[in-house]
């Protein structure tokens, strides 16, 4: 008998599924996407036991035609692309015709499905690749797929299936993202009979509030920037909100969910000078994009595209993210009482319409009946409508540390736009003002306070201090051109042969940054020269603090004593506790209105401010 032969279709099919099918979430991603490319505005999941169990995906798109519904579980057997130009100008989420003979090779499965001109539906089971039946059936407009008992004829494959809520959330996270990259779609999602997202197709905005909560969506920076060639738009967090790692990052590229590193690089650059080390910034963005300038056939699971054009993306996202920050006005505000009380009566009301609709949810038998998934009464986002701009200049300071005292329990107001418009309008540009404001004094010798026509501004005078020396300290060093000075007395050091060899690498690197350090024997270091206005630095907590560092830095090195050096500025600037002169405080503000950035490096508010109307609130002259 030959040794080489050509598998049966059986085998050949389970071996393909292996790259498009590997979990239950590659099987939601797939129908998902097959409802998208359909056209479906109305998009139900619901799952059992992790998906293992049983996966149902049902839309209201434009459905198949009957003499069509077996081909489409064909192998290679997609309506999609036609030509192998096809393949480079791909408009839709799939195109490779893989996904239903690869799902339906490994699993039991139940398709009911009508377009638009059918009068009845075709409604067709499979079972591990077998047709068990096919007939027609009455239904809607649409597509529902019930794929039951998922690699019930592969245990192999079973084996390695994780624990149902491992599974489970894998599904979830990808649901969140389907639904952030398409704002306009209505979802349900469902796990074991309990509603877990029921989304409006609302908007990006709503849904972020959906998925994140109210304090991530209460500090969004819109994002809408474009130039010739590509479109930017969505929301990134602003620094305060910034995350222990990566997974609150969001890409798409047409509507598609991709990761790319050099876009993520790109915005933590743009992030860079707004956030402590170990911080990652929040975003959603969805890049829009000609198809003919990306490859998205470079991975199974159509995870990764390639660009024409890679340096010119970066820039793009460099300068769209950077821009946004910048032109950022950072007074922060204190949240008001009103505010909260509102939207914990909507959040509420919330709660009551998910656990209205669990009782009332049908069990999902009926294919295709999306009357009954339909929420009549208010969106799950409690924004609906409502001008996201009303907090995009807030960067929300927690109120109670100094509201504890004085709770007020004012009665919410049915509608607070009015009063919110008009604070809006009449925020005062406060970089370019602020030297104008009366100065009351300094509390705690630590803030100071500010007075202006109708609101109280509280500065954080360290904080303050340190913006100047970091953009001081980062422009010189951009225009490479940093003043030094020479110390009277070098101050020479000793430290361990991974130390040493660090500074001995990067002495050109120190050089750039007005650092003059030189070896002065065995393991030991001559400092020289320093930049001008570090003259009254502590140069041993200064080389204790880059030696802490080493260990942990990922950075490039240039990056890293930047950081590092910041963070040394700070150390170098008036503390918090010395006590200024008026003519210091003078000094300082006048300081202030030049920075564009009024944060600190650490991404700490340098200013808060307080309306009169808020405070006339705590001594109830106003409700
Ligand atoms: P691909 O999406 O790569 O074309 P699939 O195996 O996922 O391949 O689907 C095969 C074909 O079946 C699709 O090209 C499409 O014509 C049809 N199809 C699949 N799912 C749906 C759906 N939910 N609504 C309408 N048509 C669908
Ligand atoms: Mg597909």
């Amino acid at each position: 008998m030959a040794k080489i032969q050509v598998l049966d279709k059986y085998i050949a099919n389970k071996i393909s599924a292996g790259e498009v099918v590997e979990k239950p979430a590659s099987v939601v991603k797939e129908l998902v996407e097959n409802s998208l490319d359909a056209g479906a505005t109305s998009i139900v999941v619901d799952i059992e036991n992790g998906g293992i169990n049983k996966i149902v995906v049902a839309d209201n798109g434009k459905g198949i035609e009957n003499q069509d519904v077996k081909t489409a579980f064909l192998p290679h057997a997609t309506s999609k692309i036609k030509t192998v130009d096809d393949l480079f100008n791909i408009g839709t989420l799939g195109f490779r015709g893989e996904a239903l003979a690869s799902i339906s090779a490994v699993s039991e499965i139940e398709m009911t499905t009508k377009t638009e001109e059918a009068v009845l539906g075709t409604h067709i089971t499979i079972e591990g690749g077998d047709i068990v039946s096919f007939d027609e059936k009455a239904s809607n407009t649409g597509t529902k797929i019930v794929v039951n008992n998922l690699f019930f004829n592969t245990p192999a494959r079973k084996k390695f299936l994780r624990k149902p809520k491992q599974e489970e959330g894998d599904i979830t996270h990808l649901m969140q993202k389907f639904i952030l990259a398409n704002p306009d779609i209505k979802f349900k999602y469902i796990t074991d009979g309990k509603l877990i997202y029921n989304t409006m197709g609302s908007g990006c905005y709503d849904n972020i509030y959906t998925i994140y909560g109210r304090e991530v969506a209460n500090n969004l920076i819109e994002i809408n920037f474009s130039n010739h060639k590509y479109t930017l738009t969505g929301y990134i967090g602003k620094p305060i909100i910034a995350k222990p790692n990566r997974t609150y990052q969001t890409l798409f590229v047409n509507n598609r969910i991709v990761t790319n590193f050099m876009i993520s690089s790109a915005i933590g650059n743009a992030f860079e000078s707004f956030l402590m080390k170990g911080k990652f910034p929040f975003y959603v963005l969805n890049l829009t994009i000609p198809n003919d300038a990306i490859d998205v056939n470079v991975h199974p699971t159509k995870q990764e595209i390639k660009f024409d054009n890679t340096g010119e993306i970066y820039s793009f996202f460099l300068n769209a993210v950077s821009d946004a920050l910048f032109n950022l006005n950072y007074v922060s505000t204190i949240e008001s009482e009103d505010d909260e009380a509102e939207d914990e009566i909507i959040e509420s009301a919330v709660d009551q319409e998910i656990d209205a609709k669990e009782e009332d949810r049908p069990p999902i038998s009926t294919p295709l009946d999306f009357d009954k998934y339909k929420t009549n009464s208010t969106s799950l986002s409690p924004f609906g409508g409502r001008s996201f701009d009303r907090k995009s200049t807030d960067l929300i300071f927690n109120s109670s540390t100094i509201l504890d005292e004085i709770k007020i329990t004012t009665p919410p107001q049915s509608n607070q736009s009015p009063n919110i418009m008009k604070e809006e309008e009449e925020q005062v540009d406060f970089a370019k003002e602020v030297q104008n404001f009366k100065t009351i004094g300094t509390l705690f010798a630590t803030y100071i306070l500010l007075e202006a026509e109708d609101k109280l501004y509280i500065i954080d005078q360290h904080a303050c201090h340190e913006r100047k020396n970091y953009d001081r300290f980062v422009e010189e060093f951009e225009n490479a051109n940093i003043p030094t000075q020479p110390l009277m007395i070098p101050y020479v050091f000793t430290c361990n042969v991974n130390e040493f060899s660090f500074f001995v690498d990067n002495l050109e690197t120190f050089k750039a940054l007005g650092f003059e350090i030189d070896e002065f024997g065995h393991n030991t270091l001559k400092i020289s020269e320093i930049p001008y206005f570090l003259n009254d630095i502590n140069l041993e907590s200064l080389i204790d603090d880059i030696r802490k560092d080493l260990g942990v830095f990922n950075k490039t090195q240039l990056d890293f004593l930047k950081d590092s050096l910041a963070k040394k500025a700070c150390k170098a600037s008036v503390k918090a506790g010395d006590i200024l002169t008026p003519s210091e405080i003078k000094s300082l503000l006048a300081d202030l209105s030049k920075h564009k950035v009024l944060l600190c490096p650490h991404g700490r508010p340098i200013v808060v401010e307080i309306t009169k109307s808020q405070i006339e609130k705590w001594f109830k002259r106003k409700l």
